[in-house]
């Protein structure tokens, strides 16, 4: 069976001696060392002044959007491309989610049209970097500023990459991140939420540990979250592999490029431009005609070979949604759900899958 993605994992012996020191101190979570010393290499190779670990990327974007405290009913615009814990974490934050539509060329939130949605209950802008596709940030930032907004990015799917020179993890008022075990980076389940502002570390601390702030206070109604120990040795281990686990990727992806340049009836939506790419995904549109995705998406599966409707459907289209908030029109979103086929793409993916795969499609 050949999957989508497969997880990453360091060798079983290196993650041994990693955890090793665990069983010396019985310190295996409530932030201990190797959670400081994760936090800490995360921020240099992030680049960026703050990492705040969680336990997974989910209530790491649940407690981004609950530190501002938004009145009930506040409207947070976002994109309905993406996967349901961004629309699930606006709405349990008691927002309404307010989806906008997404550019042609890269699926991601289409500044032209996020304006004619504001209205005066609108706090907060919500984008999704999908597949790594980097948002217009200047524009979003632009925007954001003339009307006063919060921006938080979904950028699960934008580990290690860069943009026009600055890393991701500093745009926004926040960014989230997932290090689920399949992202291009992982601790088995676990996420960070990195920010450039020192006012809100204290806040996001006790909002994933029950707001404790010593061992006879606590000040504040916070959560759980907490990245534990067994987590952050996991992340330590991959991320010693990850330039070489990017550059595998790579490898692979340009393979798939190669095999399906010339056939005209799909496209790659990756925009390459002024962006260091992190290779986690593999789209493809089908152009053809409306039946061609599940077509090829079915005689994959009959070859063993698990590739994925991501995402189908939109997230305003699940049962849980429909018809509960006002509906905003988002064409080209709806467009590309119905015709966008997530291929296989890791480090260690056979050359030789990929020529079946692409054959099935240019046949
Ligand atoms: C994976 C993912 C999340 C959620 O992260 P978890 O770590 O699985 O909770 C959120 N948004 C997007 C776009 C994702 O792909």
């Amino acid at each position: 069976m050949i999957y989508v993605t497969k997880s990453t994992l360091p060798s079983y012996e290196e993650f041994c001696a990693e955890i090793k020191g665990l069983w010396d101190s019985h310190f295996i979570t409530n932030m201990g060392a190797k959670h400081k010393e994760l936090q800490y290499k995360l921020e240099d190779f992030l680049d960026v002044p703050h990492v705040t670990l969680y336990t997974n990327g989910h209530l790491a974007l649940e407690n981004a959007i609950s530190i501002f405290e938004f009145p009930q009913g506040s409207e947070i615009i976002t994109t309905p491309f993406t996967f349901a814990s961004t629309t699930h974490a606006i709405v349990r934050n008691g927002c309404v989610p307010v989806f906008c539509d997404i550019k042609e060329d890269d699926y991601t939130l289409d500044p032209s049209k996020i304006e004619d949605l504001i209205t005066d209950k609108t706090v907060a802008i919500l984008p999704v970097h999908v597949y790594g596709n980097i948002c217009d940030v200047d524009a979003i930032k632009k925007i954001a500023n003339k009307y006063n907004l919060k921006v938080i990015y979904d950028a699960a799917h934008a580990f290690a990459e860069k943009y026009k020179g600055t890393s991701v993890a500093r745009f926004g008022d926040i960014s989230m991140f997932s290090f689920h075990a399949t992202k291009v980076y992982n601790t088995i389940e676990g996420g960070a939420l990195t920010y450039n502002d020192d006012s809100i570390v204290q806040t996001l601390n006790d909002n994933k540990n029950f707001g404790i702030r010593g061992q006879e206070t606590v000040s504040f109604v916070g959560g759980n979250a907490k990245m534990n120990e067994f987590q952050a040795c996991m992340g330590l281990c991959n991320l010693r592999h990850i330039k070489k686990n990017i550059l595998e990727r790579k490898k692979r992806f340009e393979y798939y490029l190669e095999k399906l340049g010339n056939c005209s009836d799909v496209k790659i939506p990756i925009n390459d431009s002024e962006t260091i790419r992190n290779y986690s995904y593999l789209p493809v549109l089908f152009c053809s005609d409306r039946h061609s995705r599940d077509d090829v998406f079915e005689i994959l599966r009959n070859l063993g070979i698990y590739s994925r409707k991501y995402f189908y459907p939109l997230t305003s289209e699940f049962e849980c949604y429909k018809n509960r908030f006002e509906s905003h029109s988002t064409p080209v979103a709806s467009h590309i759900s119905n015709n966008i086929l997530c291929l296989p793409l890791y480090p260690d993916l056979e050359f030789s899958i990929i020529d079946t795969i692409c054959n099935v499609i240019t046949k």
